[in-house]
Formats: structure tokens, sequence, C-alpha cells
């Protein structure tokens, strides 16, 4: 399950992102952006998150994952599309040449503190 590192990795880069100076600080809304390819299962993802953030200021944070769709370019005619199915080759000049713009990101958008 690599949910369990990907959500190590969050609350280590959401923890490192709090402003200094707020004390008792609580992260209410964790924002956050999932390539669909990233194989993240959200579930698996709340789970993990939620063992590995007790006791942070985390504990309590829901998480908002928006899910990124994946978008390639193609080499050859510099064409960019929306993959919707398991082809990976350009529609337009049908070279399998692409580059991967979109679909594997996990990254945190933005964080919102909790007002005490
Ligand atoms: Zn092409």
């Amino acid at each position: 399950m690599h949910e369990m590192g990907i959500a190590q990795q969050l609350v280590k880069i959401a923890i490192d992102a709090i402003p200094e100076g707020i004390e008792n600080p609580r992260v209410e809304i964790l924002n956050l952006k999932i390539g669909k390819l990233a194989s993240v299962v959200e579930h698996s993802l709340t789970f993990c998150f939620e063992i590995i953030s007790k006791d942070t200021p985390l504990e309590t944070a829901k998480l908002n994952i928006d899910f990124i769709p994946v978008t390639l370019r193609c080499k050859s005619c510099d064409n960019t599309w929306e993959v919707t199915g398991p082809v990976f080759k350009c529609p337009f000049c049908e070279d399998g040449d692409v580059q991967m713009l979109t679909g594997r990101e996990i990254e945190i958008t933005s964080l919102e503190l909790a007002d005490e």
C-alpha cells in the first residue's frame, strides 16, 4: 500500500508549510491535487493520513482531493489531449512518442488553518 508513504510525505510537507509563530496551529482542510495515474486510492490515503497525522496539527484535517486528468503531448505533431482510455498514442498523427504533461502529480495546493 503505497498510500502510507504518500501520507507520510504529505504530513511532513504540510507541517513545514504551516507559518511560524502560530500557537497550537490546527489544519482544517488540506487541498490536494492528485493525478489519475498516480494510482492513489482515496479511502486508503484518507485512512493512512489519519494514522500518520495523529498528534500533529493535521490530526483533524480533512483531505480535499482534486483528481487531475491525464494529459499527453505528442512529440511529433505537438498536439496535447486528455486521455480517457488506455490508448497512449497520438489521436492526430498516431505517433506513439508522447510525453506526459499531467496525471502523475501528488501535490498540496493549499492548506486551510482553523481560526481559534
Ligand atoms: Zn501527433
